[in-house]
């Protein structure tokens, strides 16, 4: 772990968390993590299985009578502590992300930051889950509505942002007085280990927030315990659409909520009274973070005829001064896509378009002997002349790549933009106000860029429609998701 010398060692769990010990899975089966860039093994983690998670389960379980009976403003003080911890170390956890994820430390810092924003929000929020009194619909009643606590909260995270997208989870269910178990991506433990010893040093009481790591082949494994288990009242999930609807139809038989973000498919439309250069600035702060494994990335970019050629010239010059490299180098804007896998899908979808005709600008190859340091590296990609008929306009590249389509009316971009399963996110460029609030209304998605390429905030509601899935995180909607409404009917009142 030559790269991991500079990191607090604490921070470097490779057990499970379960009620508040540190423990080895019961099968004693281990997974490797391997960092991106190199392929070099960093660290291992326990591989659990169905017995690990029904511990967990159990600790959620027992710590859930007294963590729901605190006080609101109790449990907000324990996040603000968690949130202290986390920017008090937030130059370690950037350290893990980048190791683990690939992504360069700057943008790893910034993730720690959006991150913790999460559970200094939430713990904030934690003392406004107000209910109602209502008036009384006949005489001598009093009817009232109280929130409470759905339960014990299973949270399973991707890997992309292995740190904020726990963070956007675990940190509302606390608030609201549920207890958590999660799982991390089989790529990504180390982060999400970090964070729990960070809530334990805060001092979170023993089993009220428990992680248990997996790989790949037992996810199914570990969180079909999950599924099936009537004490877990709620999964959040972030990840693709398949798995999503997999967890809907796994716990239909004991009827969980369900908060589900799922893919997306972004388009981000120019239009032709767009400010040109705020739109490539625009679509380089959407597109490239990440290396563009965002599920928010534009997929689609469609440019009006008017300013497509003008847009396409600024955007490819952009696009080629971009420098790929490890994270550990600090000139690197673009890091390692997460695993070979990934790799070879935006190989596979710039390969299929170019059949189909597209026209490559900049970039368009695997990188595996300019960047000596790994194979996982991809160029960043700009197409020209992109059409419906090639495999990255109906599936998420989730990569470097950006692909140009012409358009030439409104009504034709945005039924383009609309033909799609997903509705996450969509942006788009005009500077016609009566334009804004028209598109702005017709596009199917959950959020919507206008004239902006990075929307995120704790303060605003996150997620999507369509197939994108269902429920909010972040903002006043974010702590609703984690709330049963109960109605409290009062009668024989003089
Ligand atoms: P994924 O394959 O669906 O994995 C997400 C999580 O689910 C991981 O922890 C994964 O574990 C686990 N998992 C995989 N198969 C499972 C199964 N059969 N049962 C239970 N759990 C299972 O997604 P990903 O490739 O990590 O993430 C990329 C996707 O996430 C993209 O589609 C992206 O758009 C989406 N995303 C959405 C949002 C949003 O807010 N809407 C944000 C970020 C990402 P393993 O890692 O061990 O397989």
């Amino acid at each position: 772990m030559s790269a991991s010398t500079s990191i607090r060692p604490d921070l470097l769990r490779d057990r499970n968390f379960i009620g508040g010990i540190w423990c080895a899975g019961r099968e004693d089966a281990w997974l490797e993590v391997v960092d991106p860039a190199t392929g070099a093994v960093i660290g291992r983690v326990p591989d659990s299985g169905a017995v690990d998670a029904d511990e967990a389960v159990k600790a959620a379980s027992e710590a859930l009578p007294s963590w729901r009976a605190t006080t609101a403003r109790h449990r907000a003080q324990l996040l603000k502590r968690w949130h202290a911890r986390m920017l008090s170390s937030a130059e370690d956890l950037a350290k893990i992300i980048s190791l683990e994820q690939g992504k360069p430390l700057a943008e790893a810092l910034g993730e720690v930051a959006y991150g913790a924003s999460y559970v200094e929000w939430f713990a904030e929020e934690a003392v406004r889950a107000y209910g109602d009194i209502i008036p009384a619909a006949a005489e001598g009643r009093r009817m009232m509505v109280v929130k409470e606590p759905l339960g014990v909260v299973a949270a399973i995270t991707p890997w992309n942002f292995p740190l904020a997208m726990l963070a956007r989870k675990v940190a509302p269910a606390l608030a609201a007085g549920c207890t958590v178990i999660a799982k991390p991506a089989e790529d990504t433990p180390l982060t999400a280990l970090a964070m729990m010893r960070l809530a334990e040093e805060a001092g979170l009481p023993a089993g009220t927030v428990n992680l248990v790591t997996a790989s790949r082949g037992n996810a199914a494994v570990t969180v079909g315990a999950w599924l099936a288990d009537p004490r877990v009242r709620k999964i959040t999930f972030t990840g693709s659409t398949a798995v999503g609807k997999g967890l809907a139809r796994g716990s239909a038989e004991t009827l969980k909520k369900l908060s589900l973000e799922l893919g997306g498919n972004a388009p981000f439309i120019v239009f032709d009274d767009a400010d040109v250069c705020a739109a490539v600035d625009g679509l380089m702060r959407a597109k490239f973070r990440n290396g563009g494994q965002t599920c928010v990335s534009p997929n689609r970019v469609y440019v009006h005829d008017a300013v497509y050629d003008e847009f396409s010239r600024q955007l490819a010059a952009r696009v080629a001064a971009l420098h790929v490299g490890p994270a550990s180098l600090a000139e690197s804007e673009i890091g390692p896509m997460i695993n070979s896998r990934a790799v070879e899908k935006i190989d596979r979808h710039v390969r299929d378009a170019i059949v189909r005709g597209a026209t490559v600008l900049t970039g368009g190859l695997r990188l595996r002997d300019q960047i000596a340091s790994g194979p996982n590296y991809y160029a960043p990609t700009v197409l020209g002349e992109a059409n419906e008929q090639m495999t990255l306009a109906s599936e998420e590249t989730f990569g470097p790549v950006v692909a140009l389509f012409r358009f030439h009316s409104e009504e034709d971009v945005v039924r383009r933009a609309n033909d799609t399963p997903f509705g996450l996110a969509a942006y788009f460029y005009s500077r016609d106000v009566s334009r804004i609030w028209r598109v702005s209304g017709r596009l199917e998605t959950g959020i919507v860029g206008i004239n902006e390429g990075a929307f995120a905030s704790e303060a605003a509601p996150f997620g999507g429609i369509k197939e994108s899935g269902y429920g909010r995180e972040g903002s006043r909607y974010g702590l609703e998701e984690y709330l049963a409404t109960k109605y409290l009917c009062q009668g024989s009142l003089a």
